[in-house]
């Protein structure tokens, strides 16, 4: 297992034949922008067999300058544009993003942590977000009007957002409004309370606002499902499966309380009588990164490591989850590491590129990916240094490029059902449903 913090200088060692070990694709080594002028899809990464929706956003071609520029003079054009620009811009880099580009960062964090850190800055006339499209609508939602918020790529989105649209989603609440009817019952909850995960677009962040509902991130899911089932007898959850299923069972829900919903079939693929029994309704979406980590894979890891420590992330499959000791967000993982005092070997299951800088940063630990291939974040990774270095040119002549804005209509309720989940508080409600197994950390909560 390598110790590069670098994934991209990885998979050219691994590719050239100087390091051991093997990529999901070796495209990867292409340049992004001939992806980018290739057909529609999520380019190579662990996303690459994800069928991309129809008028997802294309990034057209940059300029030839940053298409031929040798690393070391996009480093250089880099740090010049961003010392001239000074506090006028800031720029913030996703855990999952690789380190070409966080490299620049003037915040790492999750998807939320780095919204939270866009809203602390409104003296930034730009926020250059090197995340995913949602992110940068986040980013959008929480910053001042006349701050810019820019996404490089504009290829870059996430795969499980894009599994969940707004107009499945409505198809989805009128069908299940049939079912449950939309009046309250005798106790005063609603029938079904929407919640979306916080990687969705921000018309399901609107929706979830103007339906009651909530966003939660994978560092709040159990808090947050406590606040939903104060307010109603079931959950819709969106888009990812997983997170809502490992966080709903470790509450105590049944997996048979817990269908699976179809977009594509009528009821979402269930009868009556099951969504009627249901406490969380489970959209069809789940992460490719994530769903490559496999039992078996933890077993070889506590077969060559007796020791080892296996934390993995809560959009992991059921059977990872409940395999591994311990399941939690980044910011959980990252924590984790951090407070071991001893020396420990971890296997982590979570993106590559956070699981190897970790390991850089902490080598009194041995730290690896519990997935032997090196595969990224297919979107994240579209993110390339001749990017930046073209949005950052930009804004020093004046031209803010690749803008993502949220309209008024869907900012207000989205805002409102950001609001709730900043206001949520643990253990806030109790549940019909039994606490986690004594030692096992419930996924999505923090340490
Ligand atoms: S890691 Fe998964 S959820 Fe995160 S941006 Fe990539 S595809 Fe989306």
């Amino acid at each position: 297992m390598t110790t590069s913090a670098s994934v991209d200088l990885t998979i050219r060692d691994i590719s050239s034949g100087a390091a051991r070990g093997s990529t999901c694709s070796t495209t990867l080594l292409e340049a992004p922008w001939d992806v980018d002028a290739g057909p529609s899809t999520y380019g190579p990464g662990a996303s690459q067999a994800d069928p991309l929706p129809t008028g997802s956003p294309r990034q057209g071609q940059i300029p030839e300058a940053y298409r031929t520029a040798s690393r070391e003079e996009l480093d250089a054009r880099i740090r010049a544009a961003k010392a001239q620009l000074g506090e006028r811009v800031v720029v913030l880099g996703h855990f999952y993003q690789r380190d070409e580009v966080v490299q620049y960062a003037d915040y790492v964090g999750d998807s939320f942590q780095l919204a939270t850190a866009a809203k602390a800055r409104r003296d930034a006339e730009a926020i250059v977000f090197c995340g995913v499209h949602f992110m940068a609508e986040t980013a959008d939602l929480l910053s001042a009007p006349e701050q810019a918020v820019i996404l490089p790529n504009l290829a870059a989105g996430c795969s499980m957002a894009d599994m969940a649209d707004i107009d499945q989603v409505e198809e989805c609440w009128e069908q299940l409004m049939e079912v449950y009817g939309e009046e309250p019952d005798a106790d005063g909850l609603a029938p079904i309370i929407p919640v979306t995960y916080m990687n969705s677009a921000a018309d399901l962040k609107g929706f979830v606002g103007r339906h009651g509902g909530i966003v939660c991130t994978s560092s709040n899911a159990r808090t947050v499902l406590d606040w939903a089932f104060a307010r109603g007898r079931r959950v819709l959850f969106f888009p990812d499966q997983h997170l809502g299923r490992n966080t709903a069972k470790a509450m105590g829900i049944g997996l048979e309380q817990m269908p699976l919903w179809n977009p594509r079939r009528p009821l979402g693929g269930n009868d009556e009588r099951t969504l009627q029994d249901a406490k969380v309704v489970l959209w069809h979406g789940f992460c490719s990164v994530h769903k490559r980590f496999t039992t078996a894979q933890i077993d070889q890891a506590r077969a060559e490591h007796p020791d080892v420590r296996v934390i993995v992330h809560p959009e992991c499959p059921m059977p990872v989850v409940d395999a591994a000791d311990e399941a939690g967000s980044t910011d959980y993982i990252r924590k984790a590491i951090e407070a071991a005092e001893e020396p420990t070997t971890f296997a982590i299951g979570t993106e590559i590129n956070l699981v190897q800088r970790l390991a850089a940063q902490h080598p009194q630990h041995t730290i690896f990916c519990l997935d032997p291939v090196v595969c990224p974040c297919s979107t994240m990774y579209r993110i390339h240094p001749g990017y930046l270095a073209w949005v950052l040119e930009s804004l020093l002549e004046g031209e803010v490029i690749n803008r993502i804005t949220v309209g008024q209509d869907v900012a207000e309720p989205a805002r409102l059902a950001l609001e709730r989940m900043l206001a949520a508080k643990p253990g806030a409600a109790p549940v019909d449903a039994e606490a986690p197994a004594p030692g096992k950390q419930a996924a999505g909560a923090r340490p």
